[in-house]
């Protein structure tokens, strides 16, 4: 089939879908989309909570706990470890299919009926307050973190140990403040460095050791702000900076950021790549339009799925660990093939469709809280020969009574409409990426009502914190602190925060100041250093006044840097010529 111009059901704006996407759409025997990508991709994660917890009522023991799931949210929430267990039957939820009614409307009553677990996780040992999250110990405060040990207020990490207040984060030990850093060791605010040690407030740099204030080195030691220093007058240097003292940090990394903007970027980050494009993208081969993916092959529009191998997938967010024809889905992983419009649901799935947190099973449709089950429709038993006489009928049902809703149609094929998300809008990975205003997101179709927010009372206020670590000691723990920015600021500020054991030794130890932040403001500060989803067309920008080479090439590149951002973005080619 050749690409087609087709028209968005929900934006209305025309999106093409390439020859590739229609001999996958007819691969797993799905229609094609109706939906753009960006709408479709807005739509699967308004239903991701990245790192909001909540206290919610354990509807099997009335109790409070902490949840992913807000307390204002209809869903019905058990203690993970109680949902886990076998001391309950979520097929006593099973109903029949009604063919009188649309599917969503039926599916929206079970999934409000089925107790979820309150936080998605699995073999966590040692941890509080982590949600999203797998292969974890002793951690505290990180959400979207996998095999990550003896850390704290991380969110997206893979495998780092005693690091804290960090974001993308791979391999990592002893880090602090960054963003984006893969295999660094004893490294600080720094963004977009790999194999790096000792390094501090550094930006794109590879296998440095000892750098401060820099952009784009490879290899190089005892630089600052780019300039060679002996080792010597390096550490003298540096200790001058103090970065003990909150004040001086704030000055010195206003003139660094500033320093950063001098040096090229690439257009992407990521290497070992064939035909791809994206950004964070890493030994991929024929991935389109994808973020922040490793090992993943002749995929499309697939984001967060660092852990591969990943084959064949389109529109999928989020995790991974051998996942193969998964499609509209999220956070699905660790041995998932054939899988369709469903949401966590991991260990050994196949051939499920519309389904949430279901785990160890096969050909389920439209079912809630299943482990260990097969031939299961809306949480009810049926023969694999019922099982495979009744989905057709089902689908075919739901092409000629499609539920309608601000009249988009939601026929066979559409993801899960967003009315029916476990959360509002605004506390979604959605948000994150397509930020909206309560009647932008209302109008949009997005679900958004007020959650309740910490009431913390204030006995440290923010001036009387103490500029240096040093004249701080462990009566800081008892503290509940105030947020410099006060929850004026849109970062969903909680207004105060406290600091943990473990976070004050690791401050103390490397000499860094206090943060003045409560984790949420942190958070989206290092939000502002990482690109987001989409992709603009751009002209290379090696014209002789930023660049060391002569002539200009006018190499044009998909890049994440939208053209208004004050990056001097260069192709592969000329960038490489720009580091060394
Ligand atoms: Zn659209
Ligand atoms: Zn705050
Ligand atoms: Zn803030
Ligand atoms: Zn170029």
């Amino acid at each position: 089939m050749n690409s087609e111009t087709r028209s968005c059901q929900n934006c209305k704006n025309d999106f093409i879908i390439e020859s590739d996407d229609f001999g996958f759409y007819e691969k797993i025997k799905v229609p094609p989309p109706t939906f753009c990508p960006e709408c479709r991709l807005k739509r699967r994660t308004a239903w991701r909570n990245d790192w909001h917890l909540f206290k919610k009522k354990d509807s099997h023991t009335g109790e409070t706990i902490f949840s992913l799931f807000p307390e204002e949210s209809p869903v019905k929430i058990y203690d993970r470890d109680y949902w886990w267990g076998d001391d309950w039957d979520p097929t006593e939820y099973g109903k029949g299919y009604d063919f009188s009614r649309p599917f969503f409307e039926q599916f929206k009553e079970l999934l409000d009926e089925v107790p979820i677990p309150s936080t998605s996780m699995t073999f966590v040992v040692n941890c509080h307050y982590c949600t999203n999250a797998n292969n974890i110990k002793n951690c505290y405060f990180s959400r979207g973190i996998t095999y990550t040990e003896d850390s704290a207020y991380l969110i997206w990490d893979q495998a780092s140990k005693n690091c804290f207040d960090s974001h993308m984060t791979n391999g990592c030990e002893l880090s602090y403040g960054n963003v984006n850093t893969i295999n660094c060791y004893k490294t600080l605010f720094s963004v977009d460095c790999e194999s790096c040690q000792e390094t501090i407030l550094c930006k794109d740099c590879v296998g440095c050791n000892s750098c401060f204030g820099s952009a784009g080195l490879r290899n190089k030691s005892y630089c600052i702000f780019n300039q060679q220093y002996s080792r010597e007058e390096y550490l003298k240097k540096v200790a001058e900076f103090e970065l003990d003292s909150s004040k001086k940090f704030e000055e010195i990394k206003k003139n660094v950021y500033q320093h950063w903007l001098k040096y090229p970027q690439k257009f992407m980050r990521g290497r070992q790549n064939v035909q791809v494009t994206g950004d964070y993208i890493y030994e991929s081969k024929n991935a389109k339009n994808c973020y922040r993916i490793r090992d993943t092959e002749n995929s499309r529009f697939v984001s967060n799925v660092l852990s591969g191998p990943v084959k064949d997938c389109y529109d999928y967010t989020n995790w991974g660990e051998n996942a193969e024809l998964v499609y509209e889905s999220l956070i699905v992983g660790l041995g998932a093939y054939n899988i369709k419009f469903s949401l966590q649901s991991w260990n050994d799935v196949k051939n499920l469709t519309y389904c949430v947190f279901c785990h160890n099973s096969s050909n389920l449709f439209g079912c809630v809280s299943l482990r260990n089950k097969s031939y299961c429709i809306f949480n009810k038993q049926y023969t694999k020969e019922e099982y495979e006489i009744l989905v057709p009928k089902i689908i075919e049902h739901m092409n000629n009574m499609p539920y309608i809703e601000n009249g988009i149609v939601y026929k066979y094929g559409e993801y899960f409409p967003s009315s029916l998300s476990h959360f509002p809008y605004q506390i979604t990975q959605a948000q994150e990426f397509f930020p909206l205003n309560k009647k932008d997101a209302k109008n949009q179709g997005f679900l958004w009502y007020e959650v309740a927010k910490p009431n913390y009372q204030v006995t440290l206020k923010k001036e009387n914190i103490p500029d240096s670590i040093k004249n701080i000691d462990k009566s800081i723990l008892n503290e509940v602190i105030e947020c410099t920015h006060g929850g004026s600021c849109g970062h969903e500020c909680t207004g105060a925060f406290r600091v943990i054991k473990t976070e004050l030794n690791f401050l103390k130890r490397m000499n860094i100041f206090l943060p003045r932040l409560c984790p949420n403001c942190r958070h989206y500060e290092r939000l502002s250093l990482r690109n987001s989803f989409g992709l603009y067309n751009r002209v290379c920008m090696c014209e002789k006044k930023y660049s060391n080479h002569e002539g200009k090439c006018s190499i044009e590149f998909e890049t994440s840097y939208s053209p208004d951002r004050p990056e001097i973005v260069f192709c592969e080619k000329c960038y490489q010529q720009e580091v060394y």
